[in-house]
């Protein structure tokens, strides 16, 4: 059978973990795989046995629908196209509506059953292990990068009415054994510098020493090293086991054209070149190479680096402050965690948040993230107090907290437009023009931190109100004098005519332009119309990332 797995051309920060079992699940039973993100000529001008297309979020939900009812018309049977995924599971009936596809098609929950599909085996393929192959398929290049990518437990059973894994895992489980799993990535791809476990809520698991102890043998412990084998020792292994394919060919070439510079003694280089013009006119490049293993082996393990580099691990969904006290720590802390995510998601966690990150930073931890929801029940200056807490947690302890606001969006909106009760259009568009110019992080340092926010819920609340332009080219406006003029009118307008403004200036610059102004915001309102197109002022120090994936996740909020 020929199967066509499909991740829509949304921008995505972690592979896609269910097609990577999913294709593991069907090279098992002999069928050839492929992978697309998006669309690719070369695919659309075949028909498919069966077509598997994922989903994720709820606001990219047309990206999908386009992607479903494109890959429909490209299997030999409308039956033979399945749809799984976040965003399947939250709105099935959404999807069926756009697309016509029978309910028994869109595969909710996790794939732990076949006959879904209506295959008859016994085949969990939630359990099976990720295939890595198919990424070299697409040039879309992960955040998440290379690495790792496990769970030690599924679900959560928690239920915070912003997040969507009640609905989805409501059952929390410890799933299967990590050593395993890393070991069977490591004996069929190789090793990887760092792990990515995306446990919803670790801490639930009931024996948090036996799963550290099992990191810790996997490789993970604190002060862990990596040296990585390079692409040579890892396609020859790759070779040994009688893997075959064009992309393993082209990154031995690749490794083995750099090589040659590292090679220092004239006679391993002649030897070293000759293998290598030989490979030129091979038919079979890998028999070529197995062939002339002995001769090449001993020439790359003298040359290639042997550095050994730091390794990490990252809980990529944050650990539960409200539970984190000395003996829990006392395990974390022996892990090789960085950075340590501890979700503050509600001004009121406050107490406990920093209580956690004091006892994280008494055992060893200096080096704490976190995604800071906003735009759901708080207040704006509850962001502006949470980002505030971290820097002076930061100061005060000498440790680098980096924090990531993180817009909330309802798990049943299809769009990125909700608008919080205590938020309006204009303060949302505010803080994405703040965090544009900060690359979407605030970072540990105190100096940006004030430039950017304001050094006080006053001048955060004028920067709020203050027209996106003038936020996005700070430096440039407030040499010429523009931001100053803008304050002077601003600072005249009394409380509640600053309220009015913020609704009024929550329209578009499109709308702005044609609706009836206000007499009270005559003066104000042209440096809402300013349109300037120099350089983005950066107020990062450079440090933007903590993690080894870039975090952040700017969503330009359009004027
Ligand atoms: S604890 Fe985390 S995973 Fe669990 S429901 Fe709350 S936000 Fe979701």
């Amino acid at each position: 059978m020929r199967v066509l797995l499909v991740e829509p051309n949304y921008k995505n920060k972690y592979p896609p973990m269910g097609l990577m079992k999913i294709s593991t699940y069907h090279k098992m039973l002999g069928d050839e795989v492929h992978f697309v993100k998006g669309t690719k000529p070369s695919i659309d001008a075949e028909v498919w046995d069966r077509i598997y297309v994922t989903t994720l979020f709820t606001f990219d939900f047309a990206i999908s629908v386009e992607a479903i009812n494109h890959y429909m018309r490209l299997v030999d049977n409308v039956d033979s196209l399945y749809v799984g995924g976040i965003m399947a599971s939250l709105m099935p009936d959404r999807v069926i509506e756009a697309t016509g596809i029978a309910r028994s098609h869109i595969l909710t929950g996790l794939f732990t059953d076949t006959s879904v599909v209506g295959d008859d085996n016994n085949i969990n393929v939630d359990q099976l292990p990720l295939d890595y192959d198919i990424l070299e398929e697409t040039d879309y290049k992960y955040p998440a990068g290379d690495n790792y990518f496990a769970y030690t437990t599924r679900g959560c059973p928690n239920h915070c009415s912003f997040c969507a894994v009640p609905i989805l895992e409501p059952n929390f489980h410890v799933t299967n054994n990590i050593i395993e799993q890393i070991n069977t990535i490591d004996r069929k791809y190789g090793p990887k510098q760092h792990l990515l476990l995306l446990d919803n809520n670790v801490l639930n698991t009931p024996n948090l020493e036996a799963l550290v102890d099992d990191l810790c043998a996997a490789g993970f412990g604190r002060g862990a090293k990596y040296v990585d084998p390079g692409a040579y020792n890892i396609v020859m292994m790759r070779y040994h086991n009688g893997d075959r394919a064009d992309f393993l060919d082209k990154k031995m070439i690749a490794y083995l054209e750099k090589f040659k510079k590292r090679i220092k003694s004239p006679e391993m280089l002649d030897t070293f070149l000759q293998i290598v013009i030989g490979a030129e006119d091979t038919e079979n490049f890998a028999e070529y190479m197995l062939e002339h293993e002995a001769e090449l082996t001993p020439i790359i393990e003298k040359y290639r680096s042997k550095t050994a580099k730091s390794r990490y691990l990252d809980f990529n969904q944050g650990v539960d402050g409200r539970k984190i006290n000395d003996e829990i720590m006392a395990q974390l802390a022996r892990l090789a965690i960085k950075p340590l995510r501890i979700a503050f998601d509600d001004i009121r966690l406050k107490d406990k948040y920093c209580a956690a990150v004091r006892t994280a930073h008494k055992h060893g931890i200096k080096e704490i993230s976190n995604y800071i929801l906003f735009n759901y029940k708080d207040k704006p200056e509850e962001l502006y107090e949470r980002l505030r807490i971290n820097i002076e947690l930061n100061r005060e302890l000498g440790i680098k907290i980096f924090s990531f606001p993180m817009k909330y969006s309802p798990i049943d909106r299809t769009d990125r437009d909700y608008i919080g009760v205590n938020w309006t259009k204009k303060s949302i568009r505010a803080i994405s023009a703040i965090l544009q110019v900060t690359k979407g992080v605030v970072a540990a340092g105190s100096d940006f931190f004030y430039k950017a926010f304001g050094r006080t819920l006053d001048e955060y609340f004028e920067l709020l109100a203050m027209p996106r332009e003038l936020i996005m080219f700070r430096y440039h406006f407030e040499g010429n004098g523009t931001t100053a003029q803008w304050q002077k009118l601003y600072r005249s307008l009394n409380e509640e005519q600053k309220k009015e403004l913020m609704l009024f200036v929550s329209h578009t610059v499109s709308e702005l332009k044609t609706l009836p102004c206000p007499e009270q915001f005559k003066e104000i309102l042209p440096f809402y119309l300013i349109k300037y197109n120099g350089k983005k002022d950066q107020f990062t120090d450079g440090a933007t990332q903590l993690s080894f994936m870039d975090d952040s996740d700017v969503v330009i909020e359009e004027e």
